[in-house]
């Protein structure tokens, strides 16, 4: 390293005492609309960037006006929740134009190298020749990407070192912690109604679950985690307790039995979970490039949820029975206009719990104060 005399400009700089910038008093958390899948800003009050998830490969340039816009100049943490194309697929382009420093994931993809008769099992009506092939590239590349930086693998309980922030794993790989988080760990009534459903082979059972904790406010976000597994978080016992924020799990896709044992098992959003948190905002991600819709018994679980103030989207449901869940114009970033902008939710937490959250496409704000 270089050294260089010391300006007397920045001599009275450190004789202010403004050596160092001070800390912001506020977690940020931005929603972005990336039309598919999810990716979530988190800007620590000890300015370190934490990533979850990049949304897929056609929204890398989403990500990078977003990052832009917000004046983001790298990640040092993105947490890929689990090896999908649409939590992943933007990784290796996003990796080429931003340092990314930090990979945070659960290892290695369970499903790669998979046949087609494989996923055509899995994937049903919605295979297609060739996906096998696809989806190992895809991996490959994000492999490739990570090697950039460091690999941090998580398992249930392991903490993510992010400046100001306590960031815990509630689950990874398909296991979830057994013990209660502090102040949690009571019965939950909503448990005698979960069934047992078929369990999940693929990624979505594999993603990693993370509670952010900044002083007395709390957020949540499972990835896409499937009904078994994201069940025994809340099942007998609740071993979260409950949060002020929630990034709805699986995009709020819940699955009918019509659909057969193995899409059912990959449900979202029990009463269990959802009851259990006691959200007082939930924040769908959806979009028109391919989670459209929630899906009606999860979009009802959540809208009956006791304590919630409200439900703010990243985009407006524009098809299937299910646009009349849909919440007032106001909680939507995108309504379908287009716009110069990247549409987000921008969540502020204080550390006493209290927050705000802004929607940018009218700057319209709601405050939630304290609780009691
Ligand atoms: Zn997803």
């Amino acid at each position: 390293m270089q050294t260089r005399p010391v300006s007397l400009a920045l001599l009275w700089w450190f004789l202010l005492g403004a050596s160092c910038p001070a800390a912001a008093q506020t977690a940020d958390i931005y929603f972005v609309d990336v039309g598919l899948g999810n990716a979530t800003f988190v800007v620590s009050p000890a300015g370190q960037t934490m990533l979850l998830d990049t949304g897929p490969s056609r929204a890398a340039n989403r990500i990078l006006a977003f990052m832009k816009q917000a004046g983001l100049r790298q990640v040092d943490y993105l947490l890929v929740s689990h090896f999908e194309e649409d939590h992943m697929g933007a990784a290796p382009r996003l990796a080429e134009q931003v340092p990314i420093l930090n990979w945070v994931d659960h290892g290695e993809s369970v499903v790669f190298g998979k046949d087609d008769e494989w996923w055509r099992q899995r994937r049903g009506p919605w295979a297609r020749p060739g996906m096998g092939k696809q989806y190992d590239e895809s991996f490959e590349s994000y492999r490739k990407a990570r090697a950039t930086g460091s690999h941090i693998i998580v398992r249930p309980g392991h903490k993510i070192p992010v400046g100001g922030l306590d960031v815990v794993a509630l689950s990874a790989a398909g296991k979830t912690i057994s013990a209660p988080l502090k102040g949690a760990g009571i019965p939950n009534p909503a448990c005698a109604s979960i069934d047992r459903r078929a369990e999940d082979d693929a990624e979505d059972g594999q993603s990693i679950g993370i509670l952010i904790s900044f002083g007395a406010f709390r957020f949540i976000y499972l990835g896409d985690l499937t009904w078994n597994t994201a069940n025994s978080l809340f099942c007998p016992k609740n071993l979260v307790g409950a949060v002020d924020a929630y990034l709805v799990t699986h995009h709020a896709q819940s699955m009918t039995r019509e659909l057969g044992d193995y899409y059912y098992g990959l449900s979202c959003c029990s009463q269990a979970e959802v009851h259990g948190l006691r959200p007082r905002a939930a924040f769908l991600s959806l979009g028109a490039l391919g989670h459209k819709f929630g899906a009606d018994a999860a979009m009802k679980v959540i809208r009956n949820s006791p304590g919630l103030e409200d439900l703010w989207q990243t985009e407006k449901i524009m098809e299937g029975g299910e646009k009349g869940h849909n919440a007032p114009d106001q909680f939507i970033a995108n309504i379908g206009a287009k716009s110069e902008q990247v549409p987000f939710l921008k969540l502020s937490a204080s550390s006493d719990g209290s927050f705000a959250v802004t929607n940018s496409r009218n700057q319209y704000t709601k405050t939630y104060p304290r609780r009691k």
